[in-house]
């Protein structure tokens, strides 16, 4: 029984990948007995770590405090150059979430929701309640049902390129925030290019172009001539980018980018405001926009999370479902997509507790978003580690990235070492493109290289 397998080793939270096999069927014991497992190491690295596992003591100077005291903004007031949208999405995803109370669910509304066909808003709720974790066998075997319904057994590849990693924000438990004393670097156009050669030479189709954040030195042009060179060796791109107004993503999409990702990070906006100390990233309704003015600027895909542990992964998640939900009943045409990230170590501070999450509530969070949007795209990126990865696109996922870097430059042998960048965190899963191929194929999964034809 692959599912039982699958949903075993998820759930075994083992900290070595490379255990065998385990044919035994999931039992509500074995999960409870699970969780506390896991819950004992996570509580034993509490205890020796630093009280807010998010703050990122390297940057924590008195100058850097003092001069935050006096400059910290209201996060939910526009900057003069932001576009406001004539929408309500934003406050429709923040009252859904607000009214969210994951407690009062019951075991007969989980099986309500699993048994359901077209799944509301309120099942997608009970499937993220506590109440649902002892159904996670029968929520991955409804999941994979539904994901084979709608993919078959194929799962798209592509890979991320990080082309600068300059940023203006200063999220504080990320390695690339401003403060942070990181190598910086930006690529130029022939060494962007260099690197797609590189990519494609591997196979890859699809890419996914990422910056820092930063307008001033990755301008919207810069971007613009990074898609239309990626649109010589790729199929299709996505950009991961600083969110822009709906005229600056019509460009981009002009230049060949067809998809656009944003992480909101968490939905509940007081603990965005603590996390999110400078920059444009700081105004949160304007990021929580972000996918619609991408769609009006004519993008055919949207991508949506939030990163799992920053706060009550609960409400975060079932706020990432609404959004993407809402949004595609306005905008029936755009694709949908998510990603499930949880917190990783950083440059700089290696405190950050990637289990806030466990791999017991990632599963849960994964095929609740299966059951809710059974037709949309879900990737699982290389901060899990193969294990987890592959079980989860055999379960409910169906993107999965490969041979990937999250450094600057590090795709190419010709881009000299004194110019490449550090990396944003580190990687659970460092296969290469054939390797994730081969053991996807081993578990009777087909690996997709395009699912598109660009005729523009
Ligand atoms: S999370 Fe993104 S915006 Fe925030 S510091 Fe990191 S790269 Fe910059």
């Amino acid at each position: 029984m692959r599912i039982s397998m699958s949903t075993n080793e998820l759930n075994t939270n083992k900290i070595d990948d490379n255990k065998t096999d385990n044919e035994e069927k999931i039992n509500k014991k074995e999960i409870a007995d699970n969780q506390t497992d896991d819950k004992a190491i996570n509580n034993k690295n509490d205890k020796c770590e630093s009280k807010d596992l998010h703050i990122n003591e390297s940057i924590l100077s008195e100058e850097i405090l003092e001069d935050l005291k006096k400059n910290r903004t209201n996060h939910m007031e526009y900057m003069p150059d932001m576009e406001v949208l004539d929408s309500d999405i934003d406050k429709q995803v923040i009252e859904a979430m607000n009214n969210y109370d994951y407690d009062k669910y019951t075991a007969k509304d989980v099986e309500n929701a699993i048994n359901a066909t077209n799944r509301t808003p309120e099942d997608f709720a009970a499937l993220l309640s506590p109440a649902a974790l002892p159904y996670l066998e029968q929520m991955a075997q409804a999941a994979k049902i539904e994901k084979e319904r709608h993919f078959g057994n194929s799962i798209c590849f592509f890979t991320p390129i990080y082309i600068a990693n300059y940023c203006e924000n200063y999220c504080i438990y990320c390695g690339f925030n401003c403060h942070n004393k990181i190598k910086r670097a930006k690529l130029n156009y022939e060494e962007i290019e260099e690197e797609m050669q590189a990519i494609a030479k591997s196979g890859l189709q699809e890419i996914l172009i990422l910056t820092g954040e930063s307008k001033k030195m990755s301008s919207v042009e810069y971007i613009g001539e990074a898609c239309k060179i990626a649109r010589k060796y790729f199929k299709v791109i996505g950009l991961e980018v600083y969110p822009m107004n709906s005229d600056e993503y019509a460009y981009l999409h002009k230049c060949g980018a067809d998809y656009v990702t944003v992480f909101q990070e968490t939905y509940n906006s007081d603990k965005y405001e603590t996390l999110h100390l400078a920059g444009h990233k700081r105004i949160y309704p304007y990021r929580l926009n972000a996918q619609e003015r991408a769609l009006k600027g004519g993008m055919r895909g949207v991508g949506f999370a939030a990163l799992l542990g920053l706060d009550d992964f609960r409400k975060d998640a079932f706020a990432t479902g609404m959004h993407a939900y809402l949004l595609q009943r306005k905008y029936p045409h755009a694709e949908i997509a998510f990603s499930c990230p949880r917190l990783r170590p950083i440059i700089n501070n290696d405190r950050i507790n990637p289990k806030d999450v466990h791999e017991a509530q990632l599963l849960q969070v994964v095929t609740a978003y299966r059951l809710f949007m059974p037709f949309a795209s879900i990737t699982v990126s290389t901060r899990e580690c193969a294990r987890v990865r592959d079980n989860l696109m055999n379960i409910a996922a169906t993107k999965i990235s490969a041979g990937v870097s999250t450094g600057i430059g590090s795709h190419s042998d010709d881009i000299e070492d004194s110019d490449k960048g550090d990396e944003q965190f580190e990687i659970s899963d460092g296969r290469d493109v054939k390797e994730v191929y081969d053991d996807l194929v081993k578990i009777g999964l087909q690996p997709v290289m395009s699912d598109y034809i660009y005729v523009g």
